[in-house]
Order: structure tokens, then sequence, then C-alpha cells
């Protein structure tokens, strides 16, 4: 049965990304040609067109960046919060002003939908700046009786799947404390965080308080073992995140690090399903899946099993895979050619491992990076599908009878970043938000951010929050 609707293309105009052939480093408050003399490219994942070249910085550059940083520190700590908020409003509203460009850009740039882009991340990177705009004169009343310190220089480090907004959570926190900042965008994905740096400079910050640096790892592994930054923050792989924290340990910095995740989204009998079964096309299909508390191990109770597995692949056929720049798009592309490498060696092993495959029949476009919505039932817990973060659009099902059982599957993970829980019953979500060892728990619904929300794991997921009261606790000596 042919689910999809006839929808004609809507498809967003590219040229409202007004790109520069090429992009240089935002030190101190100009753009400077990289010492290093390095330019990588940048690509559209759907179609793999060079969008712009972008320098790489070389150790001569990440020192000029955190020397800028280190001396706008003093004057910028000594404004007052009032001041300091000015500015962060100043660049929300600024963003919002040019949020259909941010959009574009960001689907250009990554291969999310632009639905997403235009809806969840321009927004929301927005109102993270507007939210700590707002505490930037209260810091006092979120720690009273407390004395409170700016840390100093930050050095930030973001992925891949939400660009400006990853940049928005480090930033805008960190300015609203008194810090300065040198912030470093993944290397797939450089473009907004570059966008931002425009906006800042138009902003008028004063120069050197946020500088924004391009380059892959070795730039990464640059500005994590860099002698001036006080304090690390980083969001991408358990992996670097484990280097970064022991460069933390080493030169005696602050770090937050918000590392992957293997989410349990857990399905009750009383839940009500079709809503449940939205929430789990939701929780594991936004983004192509590239989302570190996405719902990948979905457990379903027993006597609804077939009901939701019916309803869940149903919902899956009428899901709409191809051009990012679609209005109507479900699902993007492929952030890189390698991660859809990873993607596809974990679909070969889960079917290897004994697991059912499920993809709905859809035509992918001929070029660029992309992954079919795919399900696994007949999953085993030890199974790698089950217990490995893939960060594609792949969900790996399994069954529960009773409360303790779905608690003791759900906590089996090194991870503990997020999870869902679906029910009528207001009890069974309060013991679940006890039981499970995860930093966010949703309760009939999936992926809900907000800014004045703490997020951040346990176990291997990391440690420290992001967001909320708790997000300036991390850029403060108290
Ligand atoms: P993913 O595996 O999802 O691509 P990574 O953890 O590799 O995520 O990347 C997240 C960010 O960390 C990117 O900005 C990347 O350039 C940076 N990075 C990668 N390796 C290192 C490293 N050794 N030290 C510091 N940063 C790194």
């Amino acid at each position: 049965m042919d689910n999809h609707w006839n929808l004609s293309p809507a498809a967003e105009s590219a040229e409202i990304a007004k790109l520069k052939p090429k992009y240089e480093l935002f030190i101190n408050g100009n753009w400077q040609e990289p010492k290093s003399k390095k330019y990588f490219k940048t690509i559209n994942p759907a179609n793999e067109a060079m969008l712009a070249k972008v320098a790489e910085a070389g150790s001569e550059d990440v020192d000029a960046a955190f020397k800028a940083a280190e001396t706008a520190f003093k004057p910028w700590n000594k404004l007052s919060g009032a001041e300091r908020g000015k500015y962060i409003y100043r660049i929300a509203r600024m963003i919002q002003e040019r949020s259909r460009e941010f959009a574009v850009i960001e689907s250009l740039d990554g291969g999310k939908p632009i639905r997403e882009s235009r809806d969840i991340d321009i927004p929301l990177a927005a109102a993270h700046f507007f939210y700590y705009a707002g505490w930037a004169d209260k810091l006092q009343y979120a720690f009273p009786n407390k004395k409170i310190q700016s840390i100093g220089v930050a050095a930030q480090i973001i992925p891949w799947n939400f660009p400006l907004l990853m940049a928005a959570w480090k930033i805008a926190p960190a300015l609203a404390c008194g810090n300065t900042v040198v912030l470093k965008p993944a290397e797939t994905t450089p473009l907004t965080a570059l966008k931002l740096a425009e906006i800042i400079e138009e902003s008028g910050l004063p120069k050197g308080v946020v500088n924004i640096i391009t380059g892959a790892g070795e730039t990464g592994a640059l500005m994590t073992n860099h002698s001036i930054p006080k304090k690390l923050a980083f969001t991408g792989s358990t992996e670097v995140g484990k280097k970064i924290y022991k460069a933390a340990l080493e030169g005696n910095k602050k770090v937050t690090l918000e590392l992957g995740g293997k989410a349990a989204n857990i399905i009750f009998d009383d839940a009500p399903i079709d809503a449940a079964v939205e929430g789990i096309i939701n929780g594991i299909y936004f983004n192509q899946g590239h989302v570190c508390c996405a719902g990948s191990r979905l457990f379903v109770q027993e006597s609804v099993y077939e009901e939701v597995l019916s309803k869940l692949k149903k919902r899956m056929d009428s899901l709409i895979v191809g051009d990012p720049m679609d209005k109507n798009t479900d699902i993007g592309a492929i952030n890189s050619a390698a991660q859809l490498k990873t993607i596809e060696e974990y679909i070969k092993i889960g079917k290897e491992e004994g697991a059912e495959m499920y993809q709905p029949e859809c035509d992918l476009p001929k070029n660029g990076n992309w992954c079919k919505p795919t399900l696994f039932t007949n999953v085993a817990q030890s199974n790698r599908i089950a217990q490995e973060e893939i960060f594609g659009p792949v969900l790996a099902i399994q069954t529960f009878r009773t409360i303790d059982e779905v608690i003791d599957k759900a906590n089996n993970t090194p991870y503990g970043l997020s999870a869902g829980v679906w029910t009528d019953k207001g009890s069974k979500i309060f013991q679940l938000t006890q039981a499970l060892n995860a930093g966010v728990v949703w309760a009939n619904t999936y992926n809900k951010f907000d800014p004045t929300s703490p997020f951040g794991g346990y176990k291997e997921s990391g440690f420290g929050r992001e967001g909320g009261v708790h997000g300036l606790g991390a850029y403060l000596k108290y």
C-alpha cells in the first residue's frame, strides 16, 4: 500500500544562504587568514556540492584566539551584568531577524530537513541567548549566599548534529557569567557558527570576547591542551570525550562533557498508542537519528507489541526521505559519508546478529548520503545494535512484561543521557523517573528541549548540565 501523500515539491531557496566562497578565522573581532595557510571544504551532504572553503586553525592560530580571549576577559568581566545582558539580547534578536538565512545554511551544510532547522534549531538557539541574557544581571540570585566568580577563558568544542544550537548552548551561558570563549564547530558543519561570528561582529560585542575558529580533531586537541582556557566544554562522542577529560585533568581545568547515548523509549500497554507511535518516530528519526538523546532502544510491553509494531511500520511507510530543502521532507541526508558508512556497518551487524530488519520502500536520491528509516525486531539485550550508539535512523526494538524487567533492561547500558516513558499512569511515570539512570526522562513526549531545563548525562554520557540555572553553574566558580 502506498501511504505517501502526493505532495508537490516545496523547496526553500538555497540563494537565501548568502554564502561567501571562503571563510577565515574569527579572532579578536577580525577575520584572519590562518597562519597554517590551510583550508578545507565543507560540502552539502545531500548532493556533495562544495558550499565553501573554510580555514583550518593550526597551533599559532589557536594560540592567537586564546590570547585574544584572555586579553578581552578583564574588561568584559568588569562590565555590569546588565551591560553584558544587553549584548546577549542583541545577539538573540539578530539571530531571530536572520533566522531564515540560518535555517537554510543549517540544512545545506548539515543535511537536516529545513522544517527542523526552521522550527527547532534556529528558534531554540535564539531562545538560549534570550534566556541567558536574562540571567546576566541576576547571577547572585541564582546562587544565594555564595561568592560567585567567573572562570575566565573557556574552550568550547561542538558536534555536527545541531551546529548553531550547540554554539548557543555553549556561548550564551559563558557570556552571561562574564567569561570569554574560543569556540570550534565540527569540521562538517562550520557554516552557521561562522555566520554567528558575523552577527557577533555586527552586534558590537567587545573584540575577543567570542572567537570562532574552524578545523577538525587536531585543532580541537590543540584547544584542549592549551594552557590559557580554564574550562573545557565539549559535546560529541564518548571516545573524544575521554581524551578531553584527560586533558582537563592534566591541565587542572573545569570540564563539562555531553557525550553519547542509547536511550530507552518505553511504551506501556496503557499508553495512548497513536501518540506513542508519533513519539517513537520523533524519538529516533528526528534529525536522521543524529541525536545523542535519540530514543534508539524501544521497549514495548508485550500485550501491545503487535499493535505498536504494525502502526509504527505504517507510519514509517509515510515518512518522506529526501531533499532537506523541501519543506515536506521528514528525513534528510546523513551528515557525512563517514557517518553513513558507520550506520551501514551497524545495519549489517544487526542482520548478522540475527535481528530482523524493516525498512519502508522508498526511492533515495542518487547523489549524497542517504539511509532509509530502519527498525530491528528480534533484538537481544547483548546485541551490539542494542548496546552501542549508532547515531543514525536505526531503532532496536525489544519487549518486556513487568516494570522491574523494563527498568533492568533500560539501565543495562553504559550510557545514561535520556529516556522516554509512555503510560496513562502518573504513578508509573514517577516510579520510572526515579529508577532510570538518565539525565532527562520525558513522559508522554520525546525530544523536547527548552533553555530553562537542564540537560546532561550520567555514566558514559558525560557529566555537567547545560541549560537552566545548572547551566550557569558550569561557567562560574562558587
Ligand atoms: P562524532 O564522532 O559525532 O563525529 P566527535 O566527537 O568526533 O563526534 O566530534 C565532535 C567535535 O570534537 C568536533 O568538533 C571534532 O572536530 C572535535 N574533535 C575530534 N577529535 C578531537 C580531539 N582529539 N580533541 C578535541 N576535539 C576533537
